[in-house]
């Protein structure tokens, strides 16, 4: 039971005031179905005594005498009737109607979760993010939902099983023979117990395999698409698939266990009903009255036995299955606690975590537009578990149109320079401000300023107009705006071969594009909303010269009209640059012009190497 209290815990924790109350609200409910679950039973038991005259003494028999007025037999068995199966009919419809509203209540959550979840990924500070790794995310997300019908349903399901049992036991033990009563509810409890407690253990394995078995065929699917050609050159197909089948072998096995695990109790409480009404009959056969005074009893010990080894059995199966599911709960909880804590507190605070955790709008009069300059102050930075700092007391300044160029060897901390000048990274120390303001306070304003192309770009399955124009509702794409994207990307005359046009479906990851075609979609999605500022991080270092010079030229057309940052690991693309910083060792150690740092800086000289002026 134990399992119950502490699943029942996580979920009143996930609750806001008013689910509280609409928690209260099902709990009376439940006493409502339980006391219909009494009614039923005592309405049976009357009607059958009321039936065979038997005198046993119930009340509800002169109920059924007084309905039932002057008539006999059949006329009165019909009349007495209606009034039993009204009871009947109101006991399902209330026991039909908490069930649903049980659901609704746990899937309702489910939703509030799952938003909240999705939200506090989409939102976890980047350095955060990159430490902690997609898969983590993934496998929450995923199993939220398991999580909330076999733990917190199971739960709910359960409370009201524990309502039907306690109120049929309850009203038995007026109607019945109490030591009937007593011992049948023993035998059936100590059964259901003693089984849930011996597969315990066995529960809480089988679950753990079940997760760890999807676990290894995510990642399995993950290494094997993602890794596809490397697979194939290196012929570890056969492996790889060995792999995946042992990992689903071991998903179904579990599963099997746990299924048959669970239909073992009803199969025993039936065994055991038969052994009650069995030596129930033997019993009363030897007594004054015989079978005829024992009929009401039977009747009734029938209905309620079957009724409660149902519950019974039903009960065992959800303690089981919030055991198997206990360690996914936990990782959900945790995973709750870490992303999402607002909702556990039941308001609307955003967590330390949040990138926008304490933003604030910008103070009136202030236009959040790049109008003067970017300046970068005594700014330091290290990532979580680095020893040392990927950024070092760095200073420097970018006024409004220029183009600047960051190179520097691999590692030297080009990036993460670029990274906190977006805001997507907080620096530990030094402040970074955009005409005078902190960019980390108001980073939704800075970050509308701010268009960057990766040395990655992410096409999404969608079409060009959804790819340009990426995260926004269809209906909210503005496509002059898409169009002028595109033709600063020098990516139009392309499209406009295409006969879909802006409708032309990529393909998933963008298959059908070549290598300067998807960079320069990664520059139109960039220029889409019109920024000042464009970073381009490496952006041309995974192309040839040809496709380089495309992407270059695009770029430096941008130049003047915007503020343009970019990383270049070829230097041929910087030459254009008003200045240039060169960054190692988290610091920058020389800046200039190409001309000025070919001539002053060794470390330049070092980078351009046979790439220099002839
Ligand atoms: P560059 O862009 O000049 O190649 P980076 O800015 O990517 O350099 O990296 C600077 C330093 O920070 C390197 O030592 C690198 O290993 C480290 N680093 C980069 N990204 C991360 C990260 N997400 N977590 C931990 N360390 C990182």
């Amino acid at each position: 039971m134990y399992i119950l209290l502490e699943t029942l815990a996580d979920l009143w924790r996930l609750l806001d005031r008013r689910g509280r109350v609409l928690a209260l609200g099902l709990v009376v409910l439940l006493i409502i179905t339980g006391m219909f679950e009494m009614g039923a039973i005592v309405f049976l038991f009357g009607y059958i005594g009321a039936l065979s005259e038997t005198g046993s003494g119930n009340p509800v028999e002169d109920l059924y005498r007084g309905i039932g007025g002057g008539l006999e037999g059949r006329a009165f068995a019909l009349a007495a009737g209606v009034l039993l199966l009204f009871v009947f009919l109101m006991k399902n419809v209330t026991g039909l109607l908490t069930s649903f509203l049980l659901l609704r209540f746990s899937m309702k959550r489910f939703e509030r979760v799952s938003e909240a979840l999705y939200a506090g990924y989409l939102g976890t500070r980047l350095e955060l993010w990159q430490q902690k790794g997609t898969a983590g995310a993934r496998q929450v997300l995923a199993s939220a939902g398991i999580v909330f019908r076999g733990s917190f349903n199971a739960a709910l399901s359960a409370l009201s099983d524990i309502a039907i049992i306690v109120t049929i036991l309850l009203t038995l033990l007026f109607v019945l023979d109490a030591r009937f009563v007593l011992i049948g509810g023993l035998v059936i409890g100590l059964g259901g117990y003693s089984f849930v407690m011996l597969t315990r253990s066995l529960s809480e394995t089988l679950g753990r395999r079940q997760l760890e078995a999807q676990k290894t065929t995510q990642m399995l699917m993950q290494e094997g698409f993602g890794g596809l050609i490397d697979i194939r050159l290196g012929d570890r197909r056969e492996t790889m698939v060995s792999r995946y089948v042992s990992a689903v072998r071991g998903f179904t096995l579990a599963d099997r266990r746990s299924a048959g695990l669970r239909s073992v109790p009803r199969a025993a409480n039936e065994v055991l009903l038969a052994t009650g009404i069995v030596m129930a009959a033997v019993y009363f056969a030897g007594r004054p009255g015989g079978m005829q005074a024992a009929l009401p009893t039977l009747a009734v010990a029938g209905f309620a036995g079957l009724r409660v080894t149902a519950a019974v059995s039903r009960l065992t199966a959800a303690l089981q299955q919030m055991r198997e599911r206990r360690e996914e709960r936990r990782l959900m909880m945790t995973a709750i606690r870490e992303t999402a804590p607002a909702i556990l507190l039941g308001e609307a605070a955003t967590s330390p975590d949040d990138y926008l955790h304490e933003d604030r709008p910008l103070p009136a009069g202030v236009s959040g537009r790049l109008e003067d300059r970017i300046a970068v102050d005594d700014v330091s930075f290290t990532y979580p578990d680095a020893d040392l700092p990927a950024i070092d007391h760095v200073s420097l300044e970018i006024p409004r149109g220029h183009f600047v160029g960051f190179c520097g060897p691999s590692g030297g901390g080009k990036s993460t320079l670029a990274r906190l000048i977006m805001g997507l990274i907080r620096p530990d120390t030094g402040t970074i401000r955009c005409d005078g303001w902190d960019i980390f306070r108001h980073l939704r304003a800075w970050h509308a300023n701010i268009g960057h192309v990766g040395q990655t770009v992410y096409i999404a399955p969608r079409n060009v107009r959804e790819n340009v124009a990426f995260g926004y509702e269809p209906r909210e794409i503005n496509d002059q705006a898409v169009w002028r994207a595109l033709e600063l990307a020098r990516l139009g005359d392309f499209i406009r071969q295409q006969p879909d046009g802006l409708a032309t479906h990529l393909g998933e990851d963008g298959v059908k594009l070549s290598g300067g075609q998807r960079q320069r979609l990664s520059i139109a999605r960039a220029l889409y909303h019109d920024p000042d500022v464009l970073v381009f991080d490496e952006a041309t270092a995974a192309l040839d010269t040809v496709t380089e010079a495309e992407v270059t030229g695009a770029i430096a057309r941008l130049s003047g009209a915007k503020t343009v940052i970019a990383i270049a690991h070829r230097l041929s693309t910087l030459r254009g640059c008003d200045r240039i910083h060169v960054v190692d060792g988290g610091r920058i150690v020389a800046e200039g012009t190409y001309r000025e740092l070919e001539r002053t800086s060794p470390e330049f000289r070092k980078l351009t190497g046979g790439e220099g002026d002839p």
